[in-house]
């Protein structure tokens, strides 16, 4: 079993001092995560409903949970009780909902808009043309329950580090836009999340302000 605690101490060490860690738990034991947790780790990202809401209540109240993996509509109920931010938000409809959950339990969410940038279909988000057309129709923003913190993205799954090189740079200046365009009121539009265990270096250079990993903290997942 990796050393965990040695693996989230020399990330620490090397992220610049703007990047945050979410160690991505998925498909670990809480076991895993609580020995995480006792190295210090709060924030983690889990990617299925079901094993989210079983895992989050055996661990420690502090611990802030992103939700990172495609949600379903009858599933924003069942996570909302204990996600903090929810990083997968793929569509206007999305963002409606869970601004109606939020409220029907009267707690705030923060949320990201996930961004299509990778070359696989299978990866959901809006694309950027999308984004930038629901940001002028005014649909990103006006949610009381809902914070909309930034962009999330995953780069296509290549050794080409160019092409990743190019689609975080595509994250980075559709975020730079919505900044200066539609946030610019807000103080809240401050993350973007793009970066995972093979990728992350690269992240980083465009401005990742959290970076998502998996793999190289907990070992091989057992699907
Ligand atoms: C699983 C997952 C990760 C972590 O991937 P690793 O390669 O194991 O670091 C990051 N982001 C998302 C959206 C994921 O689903």
């Amino acid at each position: 079993m990796p050393n965990i605690k040695a693996r989230i101490e020399d990330f620490n060490k090397q992220l610049p001092s703007g990047t945050r860690l979410v160690a991505v738990s998925k498909f670990h034991p809480v076991e895993e995560l609580q020995e995480a947790y006792d190295a210090g780790q709060r924030r983690f990202g889990e990617s299925r409903a079901q094993e989210f809401v079983v895992k989050a209540p055996q661990l420690p109240q502090d611990i802030c949970w992103h939700f990172i993996g495609h949600l379903q509509k009858n599933k924003v109920r069942a996570i909302m009780p204990y996600v903090n931010v929810i990083e997968s938000v793929h569509s206007i409809e999305l963002l409606r909902l869970i601004e109606k959950e939020a409220a029907r339990i009267d707690r705030n969410v923060d949320v990201l808009l996930q961004l299509h940038v990778a070359q696989e279909e299978t990866k959901s988000g809006f694309s950027v043309e999308e984004l930038l057309q629901a940001a002028d129709e005014g649909l990103l923003t006006g949610y009381p329950h809902v914070r909309v913190c930034g962009l999330m993205a995953m780069a296509s799954l290549t050794d080409d580090m160019d092409q990743v090189a190019r689609e975080f740079d595509t994250v980075r200046r559709t975020y730079l836009t919505l900044k200066d365009g539609c946030f610019d009121e807000s103080e809240d539009f401050n993350e973007l999340s793009m970066g995972m265990s093979d990728d992350w270096q690269v992240a980083i250079k465009y401005g990742a302000t959290l970076v998502r990993i998996g793999t190289a903290i907990f070992g091989p997942r057992q699907y």
